[in-house]
């Protein structure tokens, strides 16, 4: 019985080039809505450190997606927004001293969620006195809000209709402020 040593079977039609698996993202091309990232660090175990903007450019804010480190002062008790020079000097120190693995970046929320986020931060800013909506205050939310300025103003004003005794809106002709009005018996 002769064996077909060198037979030939038709060559098989070539499988697509398998698609490599993606990489787990972990912040290193992260670009969640309504904040832009300005730089990046990254720690010993590759945890992303970043710095980036939210609704104004000149307030910098530094967040570890491996811990939950963020800073948006340079010192507790100095009040000034964080320059890129002095977030980029906490970022990078972070970075250096963070042992933290990557963590999965937060998903985008649906509107519910995105709304009732917004809404709990909101009636969290009830425990001072009536102030004006700052949009620095939600600074350290936005990269788990992932919405646009745009999207928060128009759900401020709905806050506003629906929860009248939460927040009020004043329309001028400069826009529309916000006042966070104060527990009732404060
Ligand atoms: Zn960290």
């Amino acid at each position: 019985m002769a064996l077909t040593l060198f037979s030939r079977r038709p060559t098989p039609v070539a499988s697509p080039a398998a698609e490599p698996e993606p990489w787990p993202e972990t912040g290193e091309t992260w670009q969640p809505e309504g904040i832009t990232v300005v730089e990046r660090y990254w720690t010993q175990v590759h945890a992303v450190v970043l710095v980036y903007t939210a609704a104004q450019g000149y307030r910098h804010n530094v967040a570890c997606l491996g811990c939950h480190y963020q800073q948006t002062q340079y010192k507790a008790h100095y009040s000034s927004p964080l320059t890129l020079e002095q977030a980029a000097e906490l970022a990078n120190t972070h970075a250096a001293q963070c042992r933290a693995v990557p963590r999965e970046i937060p998903a985008r929320p649906d509107e519910p969620a995105a709304r009732e986020l917004l809404r709990a931060a909101v009636r969290g800013m009830r425990q001072r006195d009536r102030g004006t909506f700052s949009f620095s205050d939600l600074d350290t939310q936005r990269l788990v809000l992932q919405r646009t300025n745009d999207w928060i103003v128009d759900e401020l004003g709905r806050m506003a209709d629906e929860e009248p005794d939460v927040l009020k809106a004043s329309v001028s002709e400069y826009g529309t402020t916000f006042y966070i009005q104060k527990l009732p018996g404060r």
